[in-house]
């Protein structure tokens, strides 16, 4: 990072502002000796202006700024590429400060922008159709990581794309957000303060393979976003091939966590069901689905399942889809079909590995982004 201070080598432990909740950054100020509104004031800075150097945080007096530089980070990921889509939808991989590539994908629809955030680098979770899954689990990201997704889009955004803004968040990019359940949480306290970003938690949504102890906890927290659950199977037998979670808290467990789980007032809980050829997408299969999630306020995605390299499974043909759509209305059950978008650059559910197809698209005004050092200046 560049700063105008010398950065000294005490031995005071450095900590990171890009991943402390405002609460984190009074205490913080406190423990250097200043009052509270100071920890507010830099936090300020960080989470809603979003700058990313001491220099720029311009009332703050020289010597604060200094001490900043010798005790706190502002930990940060740098952009290394950015892929755009026939359909507008745009990948980014980022790179974190210990070399780890993560992605987020930013998908406009009309005039609202959903972004796909990543929670880990890869996954550990297993899910057979999964291509993050294959990654194995690298590390968790911590909360400072995870909102500096959010950061980087809005200035990529403000660059490349003025006026549009990002609408929705969804927790649905790399990893088990559950299973890295802290970082999760303060990253939710950060985005939903109203002095940052103040992304309403009616727009979140945090997708989860089904951690059931975690899901019970979740429902117990100030913060509660929408959830979305990965179920893609109408039974435990399917279920537990091809997601082996399943075979430690099962469909009914599973259920039980999300009965319990506090809805706000007329939300409902996502089910996400990626639709396997000849595994899980027959009449029968959305008869069993129709069933068992009655009297669960609930809609379900359906995903034809998106190919990546060396997963032994097919997308169902499309009137496959359609008949098994129908066969879930026909019994009741509110059911969405998801096309796929920015699956020409490995953008699409499940598809997110670190890959790069064709081009990058690193426009010439992004220089003005804090970019990864190995791209070319021009
Ligand atoms: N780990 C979380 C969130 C990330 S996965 C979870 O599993 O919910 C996001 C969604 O992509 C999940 O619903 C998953 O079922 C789906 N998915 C994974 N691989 C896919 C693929 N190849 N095609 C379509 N959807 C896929
Ligand atoms: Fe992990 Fe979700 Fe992929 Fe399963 S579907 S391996 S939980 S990212």
């Amino acid at each position: 990072m560049v700063t105008g201070f010398t950065v000294s080598t005490t031995t005071a432990a450095v900590r990171d502002l890009r991943a402390m909740t405002l609460a984190e950054a009074e205490a913080f100020a406190q423990e250097l000796g200043w009052p509270r509104f100071r920890g507010e004031q830099i936090w300020r800075w960080v989470h809603a202006k979003l700058v990313r150097t001491w220099d720029e945080m311009t009332n703050l007096p020289r010597e604060v700024r200094q001490t900043l530089a010798e005790r706190a980070t502002l930990g940060q990921l740098t952009i290394a590429e950015v892929q755009e889509s026939r359909d507008g939808t745009r990948k980014l991989r980022l790179l974190t400060r210990d070399g780890k590539s993560i992605e987020t994908v930013l998908i406009p629809d009309g005039d609202k922008t959903t972004q796909c955030i990543s929670s880990q680098v890869g996954c550990a979770v297993d899910c057979q159709f999964c291509a993050t899954a294959k990654m194995g689990l690298v590390r968790n990201l911590d909360a400072g990581e995870i909102v500096d997704q959010v950061y980087l889009a809005r200035r990529l955004l403000a660059e490349v794309d003025p006026g549009r803004r990002i609408s929705n968040l969804v927790y649905m990019g790399m990893g088990e957000p559950l299973h890295n359940y802290d970082e999760l949480v303060r990253s939710l306290r950060i985005l939903g303060d109203d002095k940052g970003v103040g992304l309403s938690m009616r727009r979140i949504t945090v997708s989860t393979s089904g951690m059931v102890p975690r899901l019970h906890r979740l429902g117990k927290e100030d913060v509660r976003p929408n959830l979305a659950v990965s179920l893609n199977a109408p039974n435990d037998e399917i279920r537990d091939q091809i997601m082996p979670i399943n075979r430690k808290w099962n469909i009914a467990a599973l259920l039980e966590a999300l009965r319990a789980y506090p809805l706000e007032q007329r939300r409902r809980i996502t089910f996400e069901y990626v639709l396997l050829a000849d595994v899980n997408d027959s009449l029968e299969h959305a008869g069993q689905l129709a069933r068992l999630l009655r009297g669960i306020k609930c809609k379900v995605n359906l995903i034809p399942w998106n190919p990546h390299p060396e997963a032994p499974y097919q997308r169902p043909a499309p009137h496959v889809i359609d008949a098994f759509q129908n066969e879930c209305k026909r019994r009741g059950l509110p059911t969405y079909l998801r096309t796929p978008r920015g699956d020409d650059i490995d953008a699409a559910c499940g598809q997110l590995a670190n890959r790069s197809n064709g081009q990058p698209v690193v426009p010439l005004r992004l220089r003005k982004l804090p970019m990864a050092p190995e791209l070319p200046a021009d």
